[in-house]
């Protein structure tokens, strides 16, 4: 009987070897199929989160904190003490602003440059329920601070001083999500050495008092006669274009307070925070007094159809905010008189900012001109809009006294 030769080749002499050499080509069958399929999966993959994937940070994860991480505006990345990147917001062709002109809201969309979605991206969700909401007092508190002007300050060390300051002038606390999202506004015209002064001292204190903050200095462009209340309009009208800002605090540029626990936040009633200056003997002038320092939540603002547009020069637009709020129903928060010092920049009056004769009759009528002069009669033009590392500096045309 002959045995019939196998398929695979061997010796019907040798039925063993033939099964043997038929399992080997099997095994080698199987390997270049494993070592086809590896290549194919390794090709396939996303070569660049291997580094993830084994526990190893890529330049991007940067920081120890995932949590904190994640989410950072993408100003995170941005070297302290570099130049600012080219102002997002910048535009060669002035753009239009308020009540007049309902485009003037609209603005272009983040784009993919830094500054463009430094202020615009709100925390994700994510990192939000993975941080503790912020206490209702900061332990970061120190008290009562000396507070001088005999030395020049220099913005390149209040920089490097500030590290976690991201370039705008935001900040957002890295171990709490705070409900205090406050756009500070300073009404501005030719003040630099004071407002380095004001940089030098609120960033450390606000830093402090854990606020999810952005620092807006609102340029008057021009020659033309102060407004401050108009300014403040702008800004407010400004700073929400970048951010979901619940809280506005409107402060002179040349008002520092002496005790961090005076915080820049809004409260249940409109806040008065400037309630004890050295120029006025460390007390209120009057009990009506709203200047200086204030902070309106975004409702109790709209409420009161924002701030005059029509006090031109110095004086009266605070009173008449004042007014404002008592026709609302409401009252005025304040600190004590020992948290609430503060220290005033001496200087002497700016030009173009002269006493406005006008203000005691227009004081005499907010109940009336309430309604029609305010948010909802807003218009100015937007020049420039500066990022820097500290600050937001936004120049507007808001025209001259009617
Ligand atoms: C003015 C206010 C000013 C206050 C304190 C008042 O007469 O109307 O605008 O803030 O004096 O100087």
């Amino acid at each position: 009987m002959r045995f019939r030769e196998p398929l695979l080749g061997g010796s019907a002499a040798m039925p063993g070897a033939s099964l043997q050499r038929a399992c080997r080509l099997l095994v080698a069958v199987c390997a270049l199929h494993l070592g086809v399929t590896l290549v194919y999966y390794l090709v396939g993959r996303d070569l660049s989160r291997l580094p993830q994937l084994v526990g190893v940070p890529t330049p991007l994860q940067g920081s120890s904190n995932g949590a904190a991480a994640i989410g950072q505006p993408s100003g995170e990345l941005q070297p302290r003490g570099a130049a600012p990147p080219p102002p997002s917001r910048t535009s060669s062709k002035p753009r239009l602003g308020g009540a007049s002109n309902p485009d003037a809201d609209s603005r272009p969309g983040p784009g993919p440059g830094l500054g463009s979605n430094l202020t615009s991206a709100p925390v994700p969700p994510a990192t939000a329920l993975s941080l503790p909401a912020c206490p209702e007092e900061s332990p970061l508190l120190v008290g009562p601070m000396l507070i001088e002007f005999n030395k020049a300050v220099d913005l390149k060390l209040v920089e490097e001083q500030n590290p976690k300051v991201k370039v705008g002038g935001r900040y957002t606390p890295k171990d709490c999500v705070s409900p205090h999202k406050v756009a500070i506004i300073i009404p501005f015209r030719n003040r630099q050495e004071h407002l380095k002064y004001w940089l030098y001292y609120l960033h450390p204190v606000l830093q402090r008092q854990q606020l999810d903050y952005g620092i807006y200095v609102i340029n008057q462009a021009g020659e033309s006669m102060f407004n401050r209340a108009k300014l403040l309009n702008v800004g407010f009208k400004e700073a929400l274009k970048d951010y979901g800002y619940n809280c506005f605090v409107f402060s002179d540029v040349d008002l520092i307070p002496m005790n961090d626990h005076n915080t820049y936040r809004c409260f249940s009633q409109p806040r008065h925070i400037s309630v004890a200056m050295d120029k006025f003997g460390f007390s209120l002038p009057y009990v009506q007094y709203f200047g200086g320092v204030s902070a309106l939540s975004k409702q109790q603002f709209l409420t009161i159809n924002g701030f005059p547009n029509n006090y031109w020069g110095w004086g009266g637009e605070d009173d008449d905010i004042f007014n404002r709020l008592a026709f609302k129903g409401m009252s005025v928060s304040r600190p004590s008189a020992v948290i609430g010092k503060c220290r005033m920049i001496r200087h002497s009056r700016d030009k173009k900012n002269e006493p406005n004769p006008q203000r005691f009759d227009r004081i005499a009528h907010t109940k009336e001109t309430m309604l029609s002069d305010g948010l909802n009669t807003l218009t100015y033009l937007v020049l420039d809009v500066q990022r820097y590392p500290l600050y937001t500096k936004i120049t507007v045309d808001i025209g001259t006294p009617s």
